[in-house]
């Protein structure tokens, strides 16, 4: 199996140890190359993302760990980087020119067409109520509007792979079990899944919701057809504590051979390569 990992958190952002902490774990479970990649700043302040004057400390700090441990694992320095609107996002200039290995593209919040966000990944009771207060109980357009946030980062591109795909279905799941099976829902995924392809961007499967819901974004069931559409896959674990950089890393590479998947993707020397998968 291909033991690295690029989606990953640490204390500059809501990681829950040192980013040293998380690169000792990858070197103890053989990992050949890892990336810290957190939470870009945004225009606000929130509990979970980069303060921006941080930002230079963030970057000296992997750089250090990168020579520190040069002999024990290839390190990299990422940035899992918020769609908010088309001047907040990976493609402007404040994130282009940061010196970053690579880039994560990532919606978490979605807009009411008021001007007024909501984060759709945090706990259920904040989803529910802003579901009410900001989309007035309107489930299907708030999902739309998910989709929609993230076709427009797609198209505005700047960045390397797309971060747990269809993360609302976690929530808006919990409001109707049955959302991912309506035939807007199909329509929407197929559209942005569609896109994706035609821009080349790679797709991560996203483990880290597995050991809590038994399920990785995007849903095992697209990785089929995400394969035929030519769209290229990692694994990635999107750790936020030291002991679960590999957590469940084994079974997403068991899901994609099922699904007819040959290869994923990781980094050497700097480039993203294609490897075959083999359990
Ligand atoms: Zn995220
Ligand atoms: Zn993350």
């Amino acid at each position: 199996m291909d033991l690295c990992n690029y989606h990953s958190h640490c204390d500059f952002c809501d990681g829950k140890a040192p980013a040293e902490a998380f690169v000792k774990a990858a070197i103890a479970a053989g990992f050949h190359s890892y990336g810290i990649s957190s939470h870009s700043p945004l225009p606000f302040r929130t509990s979970w993302s980069l303060d921006r004057e941080d930002v230079p400390a963030y970057l000296k700090e992997v750089e250090r760990l990168k020579k520190a441990y040069a002999h024990e694992i290839e390190l990299y320095v990422g940035m899992e980087i918020d769609y908010l609107s088309d001047s907040w996002n990976p493609s402007i200039a404040y994130f282009q020119e940061l010196p970053l290995d690579y880039r994560i593209g990532s919606v978490h919040f979605v807009e009411n067409g008021k001007g007024e966000i909501m984060d759709m990944d945090g706990p259920f009771d904040e989803f529910r109520q802003n579901l009410q207060n900001l989309f007035k109980g309107d489930l299907k357009r708030l999902v739309e509007a998910y989709f929609e946030a993230s076709m427009r980062m797609v198209e505005a591109g700047g960045f390397d792979f797309i971060a747990h795909a269809d993360k609302i279905a976690m929530n808006a799941s919990l409001v109707d079990n049955t959302i991912t099976e309506t035939p807007w829902y199909g329509e929407k995924i197929r559209d942005y899944f569609a896109l994706i392809a035609e821009k080349g961007i790679m797709v991560e499967v996203n483990t880290k919701a597995y050991r809590r819901l038994g399920i990785m974004f995007p849903n095992r069931r697209y990785f089929k057809w995400l394969n035929d559409l030519g769209i290229r896959f990692l694994v990635n674990s999107d750790s936020h504590l030291p002991d679960l950089v590999n957590d469940g890393r084994a079974l997403a590479f068991e899901w994609l051979r099922e699904a007819g998947v040959k290869t994923t993707v990781h980094l050497h020397e700097g480039k993203w390569e294609e490897v075959p998968i083999s359990i």
